[in-house]
């Protein structure tokens, strides 16, 4: 816990807040913009997520544009706060709506807009729905707000070569949604995972409902050792620290729904379970029984 406490007061030191936004530095252009924990809102414009900012000699590679067009805007007044180069690059890392809702605004400043091939179908098949879910969530704010999918996709991996910075986007198989991807930047052995990450606040084993693919995920992205995170919510940490709050947590999940399974219980029993060493994350009241009634569907489905 000591280890833990000491990394995030280093982060709060070096961290401004701007607009929506903490501006968190974690090397020579490289930011993170921290956006709020709780649920999207009029005030939030939709960005209750975080998103990574690389600068580099050619522009700015952006992860994640944000749920909205004024969300995306306000994005852009956040970067153009850290450098006056233009946003090139911008990188979904997956289909829920602040990682996407925002492409049409950096498109049209003439950004490239990459995503994996699965986000590209996630982010066509759930458009509608997310709109819908944003206009009750934020109202007016959404106004202007354009989905336009990803436009240039890959598989499994590509890098990506500009500036001066290499980046490597590996699709390791779902996790919160079908497609995601992470972003690994070598040079400063920084991971952005999206949300593949939940730091500070309770993950929801939604949208793809597939929590065994999420842990694999994990591992793998785990395996490259990052010196940073960039998350998909909440605050930069170490590695140690998302294992904590994210695949600690999905783990211990599938670790008790199995025991309920091994004893034929049912539902029920997959809601009593005891979560209470979880509870310092944020929303933990509102998810963790949904968390544990999906897991239990998923493991039954599975059996
Ligand atoms: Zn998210």
């Amino acid at each position: 816990m000591k280890k833990i406490t000491i990394i995030v007061l280093f982060y709060l030191f070096s961290s401004v807040t701007y607009a929506l936004f903490e501006v968190q530095k974690i090397a020579d252009n490289v930011y993170a913009l921290v956006g709020e924990l709780s649920q999207r809102s009029k005030t939030n414009l939709g960005n209750n997520s975080t998103h990574g900012v690389i600068i580099t000699s050619a522009g700015v590679v952006l992860i994640d544009s944000g749920a909205s067009y004024l969300g995306a805007k306000e994005i852009h007044k956040a970067i153009q706060k850290l450098t006056p180069m233009p946003v090139k690059i911008v990188i979904n890392t997956g289909g829920q709506d602040h990682r996407w809702l925002g492409n049409d605004y950096f498109q049209k400043l003439g950004a490239r807009i990459i995503s994996s091939s699965k986000t590209k179908i996630d982010q066509q098949a759930r458009a509608d729905e997310q709109i819908a879910r944003l206009n009750i969530l934020i109202g007016d704010s959404l106004k202007g707000t354009k989905p336009v999918p990803a436009l240039e996709t890959f598989d499994k991996k590509m890098q990506v070569d500009f500036g001066g910075i290499n980046l490597e986007l590996y699709h390791f198989g779902a996790a919160h949604t079908v497609g995601d991807i992470v972003v690994w930047m070598p040079s400063t052995r920084t991971m952005f995972t999206g949300d593949m990450v939940f730091n500070n606040r309770m993950l929801g084993i939604g949208p793809a409902k597939d929590s065994q693919s999420w842990i694999n995920a994990f591992e793998k992205m785990a395996s490259f050792k990052p010196k940073h995170i960039i998350p998909g919510h909440g605050n930069v940490s170490d590695l140690l620290f998302a294992t904590h709050n994210t695949y600690d947590y999905l783990v211990f999940l599938k670790t008790k729904i199995s025991k309920i399974l091994e004893n034929d219980g049912n539902m029920l029993d997959a809601s009593k379970i005891d979560q209470s060493n979880f509870h310092y994350l944020k929303n933990y009241e509102s998810i963790a029984g949904k968390n544990a009634q999906w897991v239990f569907e998923e493991m039954e489905f599975d059996d």
